[in-house]
C-alpha cells in the first residue's frame, strides 16, 4: 500500500510516501510559508534530486494540492494517479485522554480532535486543516489519525497526577500526557529487536533529544512515564522551552519585569532553554557544543545543565521501574551527538556500564554503544515518526 504520511503545523506541512510493504520513501518533502509571502514545496523523488517550486498557497488545501500534482506528475511524480494513494496518516499532537491508540478518521474522530484543542491550542487546529483539506481533494480515500500522546497513555495514575487539587483534574483533565510518543513507542519496540529479546520482558528508557526533548520510561513494552506534562513544556530543558522550574518564579518575573501570562509563557517557550541559558547564544546544539569545546563559559554551563537534567530523569526512571536494561538515545542530537552522550553516561556509570567511545562517536546509525561485558545497554537509534505513523495507517486500514 502507498501511505501518504502528513504533519501539518500552522504555516508548513512535511509529508512523505511510504510503500507499506517495501517501507521504503517514494518520495517526501515540506511545504513552506502557506499563507505567507514566499510559500514554496520542497520535493525529492527517492533516487532523485530535490526539485523547489516557489508559488503562492493561499491555504493548506492549496499546499497539498501542489503536493499531489508533484506526487502524480508524469515526469518526476511516483505514482500515475490520486487513486494509487490507498490511505493517509495524519499526525495529530493531542488526542487527550480519548484516544490510546491511532484510529481510522471518521467526522466523530474529527470532534473529539476539535475537543482536545484547548490542550494543545498551536497544534491541534493546525492538524485539524490538514485533516479536511485531504479530505476535500481525495473524499474517498481512507484517513488515520496517529497520535502523539496515545503512547503515554498506558501511564499510571501516580505518574500522570499532578499535586493540585483533584477537582483541577475532574473539570479540566489537567494531567500528565506526554508528547513524542510515536517517536518512543518506535524506539523501544526497536531496541528490542536490537536486543533479540521479547518488549514485554524489558524496561527501557528512551531520551528523545532533539530541539523539543523529552524522556519516556517504557516497562514491559508500556510507558510508565514521561518528563513532557499537560504540554511539551515540561521536563528537559529543551531549544528555546524552559522544561521543569518553579512556579512561583513565573510570580516573580510577573512582578519585577510587568509582565502578563502570554508574555511570560512566550518567554518560557521561545526565549528560555538553552537558547536563554546559553544568554542567547544559540538554540542549535552544534554551535552550543562547537563553544562548549572551545571553552566558552555560556556554552559549558548550558550543555552541563542540559545533560544533568536528563541523567536527572534516566535516575528518576531507573527508580520507577526499579532497574532499567537499555537507555535508548534517539532525535537530532541523541542520535548525533557523541559529545552529549558521553556527557549524560558519566553521571549513569553506576548502571553497570562501558562506553565504547569508538562506537560513541559514530553517528545516525543503530548502534550499542556498550562494551560487550556492559549489563546495561547503551543505544543509539535513529527515530522514525513517518515510518511508525505509515505501519499504524496501513494496520487499521
Ligand atoms: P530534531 O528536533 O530532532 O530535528 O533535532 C534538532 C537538534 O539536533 C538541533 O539542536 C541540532 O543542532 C541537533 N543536532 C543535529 N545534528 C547534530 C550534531 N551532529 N551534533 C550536535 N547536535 C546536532
Amino acid at each position: 500500500m502507498n501511505i501518504l504520511v502528513i504533519n501539518c503545523g500552522s504555516s508548513s506541512l512535511k509529508f512523505q510516501l511510504i510503500d507499506s510493504e517495501t517501507e521504503k520513501v517514494s518520495a517526501k518533502g515540506l511545504c513552506e510559508r502557506i499563507a505567507i509571502e514566499g510559500s514554496r514545496l520542497v520535493y525529492t523523488p527517492a533516487g532523485g534530486e530535490k526539485m523547489i517550486f516557489e508559488a503562492p498557497m493561499a491555504d493548506h488545501t492549496i499546499a497539498i494540492q501542489m503536493v499531489l500534482d508533484a506526487l502524480t506528475n508524469d515526469s518526476y511524480g511516483v505514482v500515475k494517479e490520486l487513486s494509487d494513494i490507498d490511505a493517509v496518516g495524519h499526525r495529530i499532537v493531542h488526542g487527550g485522554e480519548l484516544f490510546s491508540e491511532a484510529t481510522v478518521i471518521t467526522d466523530e474522530v474529527i470532534e473529539a480532535i476539535k475537543a482536545c484543542s484547548d490542550l494543545a491550542p498551536l497544534h491541534n487546529p493546525a492538524n485539524l486543516i490538514g485533516i479536511e483539506a485531504c479530505r476535500k481533494l481525495m473524499p474517498t480515500t481512507p484517513m488515520v489519525a496517529v497520535f502523539d500522546t496515545a503512547f503515554h497513555q498506558t501511564m499510571p495514575e501516580e505518574a500522570y497526577l499532578y499535586g493540585i487539587p483533584y477537582r483541577y483534574y475532574e473539570k479540566y483533565k489537567i494531567r500528565r500526557y506526554g508528547f513524542h510518543g510515536t517517536s518512543h513507542n518506535y524506539v523501544s519496540g526497536r531496541a528490542a529487536a536490537m536486543l533479540g529479546k521479547d518488549l514485554a520482558d524489558l524496561k527501557v528508557i528512551v531520551c528523545h533529544l532533539g530541539n523539543g526533548a523529552s524522556v519516556s520510561a517504557v516497562k514491559n513494552g508500556k510507558c510508565v512515564d514521561t518528563s513532557m506534562g499537560l504540554t511539551p513544556l515540561e521536563g528537559l530543558i529543551m531549544g528555546t522551552r524552559s522544561g521543569d522550574l518553579d512556579p512561583a518564579i513565573l510570580e516573580f518575573i510577573a512582578k519585577k519585569e510587568n509582565l502578563d501570562m502570554d508574555q511570560l509563557m512566550n518567554i518560557l517557550n521561545k526565549e528560555s532553554g538553552v537558547l536563554g541559558l546559553s544568554d542567547q547564544f544559540s538554540s542549535d546544539f552544534r554551535d552550543l557544543e562547537e563553544g562548549y569545546l572551545q571553552g566558552k563559559d555560556n556554552c559549558t554551563r548550558t550543555m552541563k545543565a542540559f545533560c544533568y537534567r536528563v541523567a536527572k530523569y534516566v535516575g528518576a526512571y531507573v527508580a520507577a521501574m526499579n532497574g532499567v536494561d537499555a537507555i535508548c538515545f534517539t532525535a537530532g542530537l541523541g542520535e548525533n551527538s557523541g559529545v552529549i552522550r558521553g556527557m549524560i553516561c558519566e553521571y549513569l556509570t553506576y548502571l553497570g556500564f562501558t562506553l565504547d567511545q569508538e562506537k560513541n562517536s559514530m553517528r545516525g546509525k543503530e548502534i550499542d554503544i556498550t562494551t560487550p561485558d556492559s549489563k546495561t545497554k547503551i543505544l543509539v537509534i535513529p527515530t522514525n515518526e513517518e515510518l511508525a505513523i505509515a505501519r499504524e495507517t496501513a494496520k487499521l486500514v
